[in-house]
């Protein structure tokens, strides 16, 4: 198949503690959210778009990082752009993914019932896959303080692949395997749990020069000087990229 456009919006490059930077998460080709943190609304409104363009939502984890934005996406997503959109859009997560977000939205309606037509739920751990509006979407668990979803994403013939949070390993490899952007978390030394800088050099030396490693989820104060090397790029917020 011959390929399209892959286009990488960053909505945010920041780790759990900010630091100054917006939270983690990503819109891909317009219409794939990567994670849902906090701000990823307004920003997804700053790139001229709408809840009515996004198809799929793809959920890493139930960290507020990486989820705290979803009660007012869906509130603005079901009562102002149900009709706009005139057809379901996919949220995919781990299991137990819409019992989480439950617990945070709480009884509101904000978040609709399970069995609303418009809104299809996929809770899946690694090891499955699933096809939503022409996206292939394939799941590799993750090693994380959480349940944890890697997705590799085969969309307009190219294919992206998302960590999420992450401790480093063979997991990390098998996500990449076959991707031409590995987007990949660096949450710092936090042992079992997050990727550190060491880790993201071993990423580059063990992957090879057919993926570029885009970093994100990290401490802009502890950046080294790794980058200006070929297929190595840290995430800015607000920044597009486009291979
Ligand atoms: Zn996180
Ligand atoms: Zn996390």
């Amino acid at each position: 198949m011959e390929g399209g456009e892959l286009r990488l919006d960053c909505l945010g490059s920041g780790f759990a503690f900010s630091s100054g930077h917006y939270w983690n998460g990503w819109l891909l080709n317009g219409r794939v959210l990567l994670d849902c943190p906090p701000q990823a609304l307004p920003h997804l409104y700053r790139l001229g778009k709408t809840p009515a363009d996004v198809d799929l939502m793809l959920l890493s984890h139930a960290h507020t990082d990486h989820v705290g934005g979803m009660d007012l996406y869906l509130l603005d997503a079901t009562h102002r752009y149900r009709e706009v959109r005139g057809r379901p859009f996919a949220v995919a997560g781990p299991r137990g993914m819409y019992d989480r977000l439950r617990e945070m939205v709480g009884p509101s309606d904000r978040l609709p019932k399970r069995n609303d037509a418009f809104i299809e739920w996929y809770e899946h751990g690694g090891g499955t896959a699933f096809e939503w509006q022409g996206v292939r979407v394939e799941t590799v668990a993750m090693v994380h303080s959480a349940p944890n979803n890697g997705y590799r994403v085969r969309i307009d013939g190219r294919v992206v692949a998302y960590t999420g949070d992450t401790a480093p390993g063979a997991h990390v490899l098998a996500l990449a395997e076959g991707a031409e952007v590995l987007i990949t978390e660096c949450g710092g030394p936090w042992p079992g749990v997050h990727t550190d800088w060491s880790d993201v050099v071993q990423l580059r030396e063990e992957l090879p020069e057919s993926t570029q490693i885009i970093v994100t989820h990290y401490d802009p104060a502890t950046v080294p000087e790794l980058f200006g090397r070929p297929g190595l790029m840290l995430a800015q917020d607000f920044a597009v990229y486009e291979f």
